[in-house]
């Protein structure tokens, strides 16, 4: 059994005195490409990285719920019948947004305890946040036995973020968390959410390189990029009418009407059309087995995020060239919002722990700060297991 299930069922057992009902997991993510493409209805291809939220649980008399944080050795007590946002432990407001919006929405739930833990890094854009929404959502319906969909699950889980949380983010992070395959990246059609799981060759790893700078920028940059792209639909449905977004406009269609837009909105709306092409044919690539064919187009994501969509920074460059200099590794990329966090990379199983070495202490000599470097496969979703 996964360590940090163990773990948690014997604090549960140590802090309790009792066996949990229930025990889930829930993975974080990383995104291969589709970058900046989710909220204009378009495509992206994350997996689940093989780091993970973690809860045990029972059910309680009364309605009190018991929430123990292992890592933040700190626990919150609620009424289930009244939540409210916790400014002190932020850490509870995310088990406490799901709570709300499921009896919100009319599901029966009662008091229980909880014991969590998790190892996925925080705040480094690998979606530890959609983690704890998906486990905590998962625990409810499996304590309570809730009639509740997958999708449905994952919808709540968005608006937890979005609504009580109080962070603006797609949908594509709960989705992967819940229910990404083993071994296979997920493709995901934002618009209709509908998705595939495409085989990613176990010869390779997935490594994640964490910058280790804060994405200050991110959240003012990410509101005007959203803003230009909805220019850019306004704009070319003068002679497009009937486009609600960037996903309906065809490159030659795009090429064809150019002219009519701001150069700026030109090059963010070429990035997005681009990027949503990219990931179509990425997804043919990896189904043939092409990694190195996938590489070359994270390769060119890269560079369209760093001089058209311009979300980069010198780091995550310097993160990039580096990888794409070291023996085995077939591609790099920026990934997440920008302005810092992580790269994703491509890399042979057995060149993987050379090349983490290698990049690891030729960015330090650049940077002067030492990245963290995390190697995964890609994981199991949420969905696939309780642990009773
Ligand atoms: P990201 O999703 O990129 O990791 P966020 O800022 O969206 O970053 O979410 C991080 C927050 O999620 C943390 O500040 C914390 O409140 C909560 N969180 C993440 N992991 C854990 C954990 N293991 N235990 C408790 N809370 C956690
Ligand atoms: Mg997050």
């Amino acid at each position: 059994m996964n360590k940090l299930i163990s773990e948690v069922k014997k604090s549960f057992g140590e802090l309790l005195g009792c066996d949990p009902e229930v025990a889930v997991r829930a993975p974080g993510r990383v995104n291969l490409i589709g970058e900046h493409t989710d909220y204009n209805d378009g495509f992206v291809m994350p997996v689940a990285i093989d780091r993970f939220i973690a809860m045990a649980a029972s059910k309680s008399e009364g309605e009190e719920v018991e929430l123990h944080s292992l890592d933040y050795t700190s626990s919150v007590r609620f009424p289930i019948s009244h939540i409210e946002y916790d400014h002190q432990n932020l850490w509870s407001n995310y088990f406490k947004g799901v709570a709300y919006l499921l009896r919100q929405d009319g599901y029966k739930i009662g008091g229980c305890r909880v014991v969590l833990k998790g190892d996925i890094p925080q705040g480094a854009g690998l979606s530890s946040s959609a983690a704890l929404e998906v486990a905590s959502a998962l625990t409810l319906k499996s304590l309570f036995a809730l009639p509740l969909p997958d999708k449905k699950m994952i919808k709540l889980c968005q608006k937890a973020e979005n609504e009580f949380v109080g962070v603006r983010c797609g949908i594509m992070d709960q989705f992967v968390s819940c229910l990404a395959r083993q071994g296979s990246a997920l493709f995901l059609d934002c618009r209709e959410l509908s998705y595939g799981h495409i085989p990613f060759s176990d010869e390779f790893r997935v490594m994640i390189c964490n910058t280790m700078v804060r994405r200050e920028l991110a959240s003012s940059q990410y509101n005007i990029r959203r803003g230009e792209c909805e220019e850019g639909v306004r704009l070319l449905a003068q002679k497009l009418p009937g486009i609600k977004a960037l996903r309906d406009v065809s490159l030659d269609e795009f090429l064809q009407h150019q002219h009519l837009l701001p150069q700026v909105v030109a090059k963010r709306c070429r990035h997005v059309i681009k990027e949503n092409k990219r990931v179509l044919e990425g997804t043919e690539m990896l189904k043939k087995g092409d990694m190195h064919g996938f590489g070359r187009l994270m390769h060119l994501s890269h560079y369209s995020l760093k001089e058209d969509y311009e979300v980069s920074c010198p780091e995550l460059n310097c993160m990039v060239e580096l990888a794409e200099s070291t023996k085995g590794v077939v591609g790099a990329r920026m990934t997440g919002a920008g302005f810092g966090g992580c790269t994703v990379n491509i890399v042979h199983r057995d060149r993987a722990e050379a090349a983490q070495r290698s990049i690891s202490s030729r960015y330090k000599k650049e940077m002067g700060v030492a990245p963290e470097i995390y190697l995964s496969t890609p994981a199991e979703g949420a969905l696939k297991g309780v642990f009773l």
